[in-house]
């Protein structure tokens, strides 16, 4: 891409990415984390009823929010890779926001 102002040739800032792989990670390792602990706690009563079903929800919870951490991650990086990409051109310094 050339820039709008002076035509020169123009190259992608990574500084501004991140925010929305954070977003991504945080959004995911909720969503799993819920879902993480109502398994834990089904396996858990299976085991131990009563002590095993919190125990049981507790390690849901805690790999559930790794694995949705991960997912959410790799959205959000997905996100900051095509939507918000920030151009500079290495001439005037002028910057711009590109999908
Ligand atoms: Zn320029």
């Amino acid at each position: 891409m050339n820039c709008k102002i002076c035509g020169e040739k123009a190259y992608v800032v990574t500084q501004t990415r991140g925010a929305t792989t954070l977003l991504g990670a945080g959004a995911g390792g909720y969503v799993a984390a819920t879902a993480g602990a109502k398994t834990g706690a089904v396996v858990g009563s299976f085991v131990c009823p009563g002590f095993g079903t919190v125990i049981g929800g507790l390690l849901g919870v805690l790999t559930g929010a790794a694995a949705g951490a991960v997912a959410g991650n790799t959205i959000g990086k997905l996100i900051d890779d095509n939507v918000l990409r920030i151009w500079k051109c290495g001439t005037c310094g002028h910057t711009w926001r590109a999908a």
